[in-house]
């Protein structure tokens, strides 16, 4: 038993399985039997449940011999050569900070469904697309199912009520759309938020669909559409820097308390969603409002933006009063976080943005 335990132990530190084959988490200690790779707790869950095969754990399992030799003659560098061969460039690779569904889709794409062995065309590389979607009423609560349709040629994902000939009832631009998972804020865990912006302001829709497989295949769809997108209209910029132009998540979403432009107002409590990468600071009446209240422009350090713990003199919050103050060339804004540890996570978030230069 001993040498067995030695003979797991030493295919684990192998640096090629040092890590899950499916989501990158750094203890990969479930063997899954049919592949031959080491995957993390959360992702031998979805090989379990799907048709790829058995799991064993390498903590409490017996391995037996056979599955010991199976396990060192692939392992997960094999399997990324052969499962990952063609993955396309636009297609989203989830990391363990990922929702499930993401996940899910991932390993059934790769071990089920085969879909980047090579010799396949790739389902997601398509320039139109339709399909319902359940959306959230723009000024109601209620998720209702609409008809949604995906042009390259027109350059829109639009949405129909009822019949397709009395037109569209929203349109979003893949020249500034966005597409993110928010499961939790959606409160149903296929939920996708796509924003785009119009004007000064920021739609947002909220959608989900019951099949996860569904919902994904949106997700790369308009991943491809965006991609196509910036392929066409920034062709001198290198491929690495496009692909996380792509989507973006967001680096930090919560309730903080704000106040207005002369501090002295009354501290209302509002959801706030940081996107890192557009440098904005947005907040909402309520989570899943279709418009921003307003936005706070997060520029760089070097030009004069600054976020410091606590409040201006003579300032006090109301029910919270862990306070960050942001300080930009024209004003100070003061916010509050519920307790500390909030206010620590939003410092950090603001400070990686202000910390990056401006382009
Ligand atoms: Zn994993």
């Amino acid at each position: 038993m001993a040498e067995r335990s030695q003979k797991v132990l030493e295919l684990l530190r192998l640096p090629e399985n040092s890590h899950c084959a499916d989501c990158g988490h750094p203890d990969p200690v479930w063997a899954s039997c049919n592949v031959g790779v080491f995957v993390c707790l959360v992702c031998s869950g979805v090989h379990r449940i799907s048709s790829i095969g058995r799991v064993k754990s390498t903590q409490l399992d017996y391995l037996e011999h056979d599955l010991i030799e199976f396990m060192r003659s692939h392992g997960n560098r094999r399997a990324k050569d052969e499962y990952e061969a063609c993955v396309p460039p636009f297609y989203y690779q989830p990391t363990e900070q990922d929702c499930m569904v993401l996940k899910e889709q991932w390993i059934r794409a790769k071990y089920e469904r085969k879909e980047f062995t090579g010799g396949k065309e790739c389902v997601y590389s398509v320039d139109y697309k339709e399909g319902f979607l359940w959306k959230k009423g723009r000024d109601n609560g209620q998720f209702q199912k609409r008809i949604f349709v995906y042009s390259e040629k027109e350059g829109v994902l639009k949405y129909y009520i009822g019949d397709k000939r009395s037109g569209p009832r929203g349109k979003l631009d893949i020249q500034t759309l966005n597409a993110t998972f928010q499961g939790e804020k959606i409160d149903h865990h296929h939920g996708l938020e796509i924003t785009c912006v119009q004007g000064e302001r920021t739609r947002s829709i909220y959608v989900y669909h019951d099949d996860g497989k569904e919902i994904v295949d949106w997700y790369n769809v308009l991943r491809y559409g965006r991609y196509r997108y910036l392929k066409k209209n920034f062709p001198d910029t290198p491929e690495a820097l496009l692909i996380p132009k792509i989507t973006r998540n967001y680096t930090k979403s919560g309730y903080m308390e704000k106040t207005g432009p002369t501090l002295k107002e009354a501290f209302r409590k509002r959801w706030f969603t940081l996107d890192s990468e557009e440098r904005k600071l947005l907040y909402y009446r309520r989570p899943l409002d279709p418009y921003e209240q307003g936005r706070v422009f997060i520029g760089s350090t070097k030009c004069g933006y600054q976020v410091a713990e606590g409040f201006p003199r003579g300032i006090k919050g109301n029910k919270w009063d862990a306070g960050i103050t942001i300080t930009t060339p024209d004003r100070e804004f003061v916010f509050t976080c519920e307790n500390t540890k909030e206010q620590k996570e939003w410092m950090e978030a603001l400070r990686s943005v202000m910390s990056r230069p401006d382009q």
